[in-house]
């Protein structure tokens, strides 16, 4: 079970995006949950300001420490203060998200999620409350809501129980290091083009077989970076039998 709580000045973009299909379903069944904190709520100013100009001059507002601070706090007061929880904020300067960061994030109970916006947030609060800053990637985002719903999204789906079968993220791109092999559904051909005969032998060895090739292929293909790291960690079986005669050779 993972919690998820996203603080945002937009609540209801990410509940609305969060609560649908397979993630709807997991909260429903208890699995995951989601709660919105809105920052706006949690302003001293009397006018629902959030935001104000930056020191030293520059273009655009800066989200101020305060508010960010007392709806973290919220959350805290919420989930205990000795509660293990990961703060994260999702911003270009962070480490770029990748799967394995999801998985790793999966096996946490409390994740909270900052979304910034305009300019960005008052660095000071950020050093106070934040213990992981992660980027989408080298693009620039009006604000933080759908980097963290495509980060909720992916580490969820991660957690038990959230996939109906749990091998399929095994099996998916990324998770043995590989693209995953292409995929067919009915009809059988169409068209003209039929769906590759080792599929529709019910042979499971050969179709194993036949999609770790077409993985390989359509891995050093499309992401040699990723193929190169694969071979390393998965050495061919004659290279390894090689290196093992020649070490008892000495
Ligand atoms: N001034 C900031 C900078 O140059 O680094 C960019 C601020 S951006 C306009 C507003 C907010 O969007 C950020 O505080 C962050 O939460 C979010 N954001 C923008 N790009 C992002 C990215 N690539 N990954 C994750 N979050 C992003």
């Amino acid at each position: 079970m993972v919690n998820f709580h996203i603080m945002t000045l937009f609540p209801e973009m990410v509940l609305n995006g969060l609560h649908t299909s397979i993630l709807g379903r997991a909260v429903q069944k208890g699995h995951i949950s989601i709660e919105a904190v809105n920052i706006r709520d949690y302003t001293q100013d009397k006018h629902g300001k959030v935001d104000d100009y930056t020191y030293g001059g520059g273009a655009g507002m800066l989200m101020q420490a305060q508010p960010v601070y007392d709806a973290y706090q919220s959350i805290v007061d919420q989930i205990g203060q000795e509660k293990k929880k990961r703060v994260i904020y999702v911003s270009p300067q962070g480490k770029t998200f990748h799967q394995a960061m999801a998985l790793e994030l999966s096996g946490e109970e409390e994740l909270i999620f900052l979304c910034g916006h305009y300019e960005g947030v008052d660095d000071r609060v950020l050093e106070e409350i934040v213990t992981d800053e992660i980027s989408l990637g080298d693009y620039v985002l009006t604000g933080g809501e759908l980097a963290a719903m495509v980060m909720v999204d992916a580490i969820a789906r991660l957690v038990p129980g959230v996939l109906h079968n749990d091998e399929s993220a095994v099996t998916e791109s990324f998770g043995n290091g590989l693209l995953e092999y292409p995929q067919y559904s009915r009809p059988e051909v169409w068209h003209d083009k039929p769906v590759p005969a080792v599929l529709l032998s019910g042979d499971h060895a050969k179709v194993d077989a036949w999609r770790l090739e077409q993985s390989l292929l359509r891995t050093k293909a499309r992401r040699p970076d990723l193929y190169e790291r694969y071979q390393q960690m998965h050495p061919p079986l004659e290279k390894k039998s090689r290196k093992k005669k020649e070490a008892a050779e000495g």
